[in-house]
């Protein structure tokens, strides 16, 4: 139901089959050209390191952080780097035990299994992990009724790259099995600029120095977006200019798609508006402002909230969210004397 309203979102998780083609052919394949991270990069690759020196399977591995990181990405780089094989599924493909019990099964051993959105695993599934992280074993029941019995596999020594954008989501039983968990930041607008650069150039676009700072700054410290804004101001460029893309397209291009100067979207800003303009700017409870949005909690969490407070335009209280002055000024609206006041403590 979410997923469906963020459709036309410039941040929505979901890719279209056209960009699905550009992000795999932009898909990172080297380390070298994995940009920025570099405090999760460095401790994996030590991690790596020391998991070959041992001869050993590398540690399972939790990334957590908004969508658009690079935790998949990352996770197909670890297995490059070992030399082993990758296995895709998400939390919410693995509907029973026995789907995982058969993916479990098919691994060899190194292998990578990479579990997108592993919040989203059922409780039994979840259970029926457990002694296959710590293990490496699986526990089938045989039979049903007081005739049941339980058989242990072994499994081969594999590693879990586990990803969410909910960390908070996760069990703690779940958590403590990942040897090494990691959370992902935004990156930084020269990170993005570098990102943008290499892009353009394998999709041999020319494209001005202001220009990629323009797109690195409204890309809320996302690669995802950055190559999606990208991909916009070429269309753009290729119908309306001359091929190369320049600041004057860029702003026109993303302007089309209301994303703004800071990087926010029509749905960042219907949110700031509604504590703004319905909540006299908070403190009010994230329920009532979905509510009031017709969005459900989970995409204001998990999309919307973690730029608004990166770039200080939020404030998480006890008592709820409220907008900050910041906010109030890029949005053109009057501070209220409640919230000057707010903003001053
Ligand atoms: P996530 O799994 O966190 O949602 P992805 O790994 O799917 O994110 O990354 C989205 C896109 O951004 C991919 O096309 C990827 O190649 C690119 N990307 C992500 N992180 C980086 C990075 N650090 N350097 C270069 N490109 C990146």
């Amino acid at each position: 139901m979410a997923k469906s309203k963020q459709k036309g979102s410039i941040v929505e998780k979901e890719t279209t089959p056209e960009e699905e083609i550009i992000f795999t052919s932009l898909r990172v394949s080297e380390w070298r050209d994995f940009v920025g991270q570099e405090s999760v990069k460095k401790s994996i690759q030590i991690a790596i390191n020391a998991a070959q020196k041992r001869n050993e399977a590398l540690e399972h591995i939790l990334l957590y952080g908004p969508p658009g990181l690079g935790k998949t990405t990352l996770s197909h780089l670890i297995a490059k780097e070992m030399g082993s094989n990758i296995r895709v599924t998400s939390g919410p493909a693995i509907e029973r035990a026995g789907d995982l019990a058969s993916i479990l099964t098919n691994l060899e051993s190194g292998d990578v299994l990479f579990i997108d959105e592993i919040h989203r695993l059922n409780k039994v599934v979840e259970e029926t992990l457990y002694p296959a992280m710590e293990e490496y074993a699986l526990d089938i029941v045989l039979g049903k009724g007081p005739s049941a019995r339980t058989v242990r596999l072994d499994l081969p020594r594999f590693t879990i790259v586990g990803a969410t954008t909910r960390a908070g989501m996760l069990s703690g039983p779940l958590r403590d099995r990942f040897g090494v968990v990691h959370r992902m930041v935004f990156y930084n607008p020269s990170d993005l600029e570098e990102i943008i650069v290499k892009a353009a150039k394998k999709l041999k676009v020319k494209i001005d120095k202001k220009s990629i700072s323009e797109i690195a700054k409204r890309a809320r410290g996302t690669p995802r977006i950055a190559l999606r804004l990208l991909k916009r101001a070429r269309d753009y460029a290729q119908v309306h200019g001359k091929g190369e893309i320049t600041l004057d397209l860029v702003e026109k291009a993303l302007g089309l798609i209301e994303v703004d100067s800071r990087g926010l979207d029509a749905l960042d800003k219907r949110y700031l508006k509604s504590i703004i303009e319905k909540h006299g700017g908070g403190p009010v409870g994230v329920e009532t402002i979905a509510a009031s949005l017709a969005e459900d909690v989970g995409t204001i969490e998990e999309i919307v909230e973690p730029y608004l407070l990166q770039i200080g335009f939020l404030k998480r209280t006890k008592s709820g969210r409220v907008a900050t002055g910041e906010a109030y000024k890029h949005l053109g609206s009057r501070l209220s004397k409640k919230q000057n006041q707010q903003n001053l403590l």
